[in-house]
């Protein structure tokens, strides 16, 4: 049975402060045609530079978020939370448009992104979805930081951090969209900091629109957010999200299973490009639904 590509039925929009940026900034989806993929628009450009193609060959800038660029410079930052949310939800073609220079941070995580292409509804296309399939091992990185993918019939993502500070220390999870739930194992994890830092990050211009509405902030005694934590390891759950959507700008879901130790935005695109770069480590093969087994 073939596994059709999905857009959304309707235009739908939101709007909030860039996380780095502090810009407030206009996000609307629209739907797209079947093999047209996820286009942004920076409507506040001039026409002619204002398509970015959401694709790991643009990504321009990984420090703290992942930033991808045109061949005319036009930007766009913090992409991967709305990416996540568009790989969780199975969206293969749509267009996203915003009037500056980043993705709204909203509360931090994806749950508003997914809450949004819900209401907008999710439509089958007439195409088959396609699938990158992971043919042999690929690793990058080193003893301190890797991430790998390695052939396999599902895809997943099995994540491990390590931190200093006692509210995260050490946290491991494994999430498998197939056989999991993103909306309510993983969407709602949020972006988080270290207190210590944040002086710093202000002074080198990132985390200008950052607060306790959007970020999990760890400080000496503790995480300060009224509330606490959303998940008891939010933390692994987050940096699994960003993961997912960092690997969404393969441009397809990914056929195989990755398993990442501190991997952060940098290591992930280093994995898109190491794959592409050797044609017999993948193919691209048609969609399995679940329970089948994807063939060429
Ligand atoms: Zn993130």
């Amino acid at each position: 049975m073939m596994v059709r590509q999905k857009t959304i039925g309707t235009s739908i929009e939101c709007s909030d402060v860039g996380l780095h940026s502090g810009h407030e900034i206009g996000l609307a989806l629209k739907p797209a045609e079947a093999n047209s993929g996820i286009r942004i628009v920076r409507t506040d450009l001039m026409n002619g530079a204002r398509e970015i193609v959401a694709d790991w060959r643009g990504v321009s800038n990984t420090r703290l978020a992942t930033t991808i660029a045109n061949d005319r410079g036009a930007t766009v930052g913090t992409v991967e939370h709305l990416m996540a949310a568009l790989a969780g939800c199975e969206i293969d073609n749509v267009v996203v448009e915003i009037d500056g220079p980043e993705i709204p941070a909203m509360d931090g995580s994806a749950a508003p992104f997914v809450s949004l292409i819900e209401k907008a509804g999710i439509v089958e296309q007439d195409a088959a979805r396609r699938t990158v399939k992971i043919l042999k091992p690929v690793s990058v990185g080193d003893d301190t930081r890797s991430v790998s993918i390695v052939p396999a019939e599902r895809f997943s993502i099995d994540f491990e951090i390590a931190f200093d500070a006692a509210a995260i220390d050490c946290q491991r999870y494994r999430f498998e969209p197939a056989g999991g739930d993103f909306r309510s194992e993983i969407s709602r994890a949020r972006t988080f900091g270290m207190e210590q830092d944040v002086d710093e990050l202000l002074r080198n211009g990132y985390g200008r629109g950052g607060s306790l509405e959007n970020t999990v902030v760890v400080g000496a005694g503790g995480v300060l957010n009224e509330g606490g934590l959303r998940y008891r390891d939010e933390f692994v759950r987050h940096k699994i999200l960003d993961c997912f959507g960092d690997l969404y700008l393969a441009g397809a879901p990914l056929l195989g299973a990755v398993q990442a130790y501190r991997s952060g935005h940098e290591l992930n695109n280093r994995l898109l490009r190491t794959l592409f770069a050797d044609e017999t480590a993948w193919t691209m093969v048609d969609a399995a639904a679940p329970g089948e087994v994807a063939i060429c």
